[in-house]
């Protein structure tokens, strides 16, 4: 990566983190997907509980896979034939991973969801929630961050899943009432009331989308 980006990048962490930490949460720069994965491993006690909801960019590290090779009580939902079930076990987890949509320079994260089995757990039930964000996510303002999801990330995901909705033909958002469309819930997490609870981990690689 171009060393001016990555200068960029560790400076706007610096401020990312010092938003996070005065709405009770904590964040962590990793200037590479190794490090963030390292990092990660780090914050997560072997033997955990482990759950997730979509979260590409805890894919693109590796960390999906090292907590399936680990040893973790891992929660994997796409192997469990009863998803509710599942679902269910995953608000008594130790950890929740989840990528964010996009987060603002002040420490917001913002998530939409279809099912909202992702933003419900978010919002509670795990005991940690562990985020993996890159970068080019993070936006200037609530606003931004806002236009970021609903034009950016949910077209792609609406794309990812085949689905049938103006966007996908487009790649901008209708704000449709499709029956496909995953823009059900709009998560705006401020603050955490719970210390210790949302961690988020900072990577100055574009991961996800
Ligand atoms: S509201 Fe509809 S058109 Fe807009 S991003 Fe969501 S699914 Fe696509």
């Amino acid at each position: 990566m171009n060393e001016n980006i990555i200068k960029r990048n560790e400076l706007l962490a610096e401020k990312v983190i010092k938003g996070l930490e005065s709405r009770n949460m904590t964040g962590y720069y990793a200037p590479t997907a190794k490090d963030a994965l390292t990092k990660a491993l780090k914050l997560i006690p072997e033997g955990s509980k482990i759950a997730m909801g979509g979260a590409m960019s805890a894919h693109e590290i590796g960390l999906v896979d090292a907590i399936k090779n680990g040893n973790y009580d891992f929660i994997d939902r796409d192997a469990i034939e009863d998803k509710r079930a599942a679902m269910l076990a995953s608000y008594d987890a130790d950890y929740f991973l989840s990528s964010a949509n996009a987060m603002t320079n002040d420490g917001v994260l913002v998530n939409i969801d279809g099912n909202a089995n992702r933003v419900s757990a978010i919002a509670q039930g795990p005991k940690h929630v562990l985020f993996i964000v890159s970068m080019n996510k993070v936006c200037d303002d609530i606003d931004g961050a806002m236009k970021r999801a609903r034009n950016v990330a949910a077209p792609i995901n609406a794309q990812r899943f085949g689905l049938t909705t103006p966007c996908t033909k487009t790649g901008a958002c209708f704000n449709c009432k499709s029956p496909d469309t995953i823009c059900c819930q709009f998560l705006i997490t401020r603050y955490s009331r719970h210390k210790d609870r949302i961690h988020v981990i900072l990577v100055g690689e574009n991961l996800g989308f």
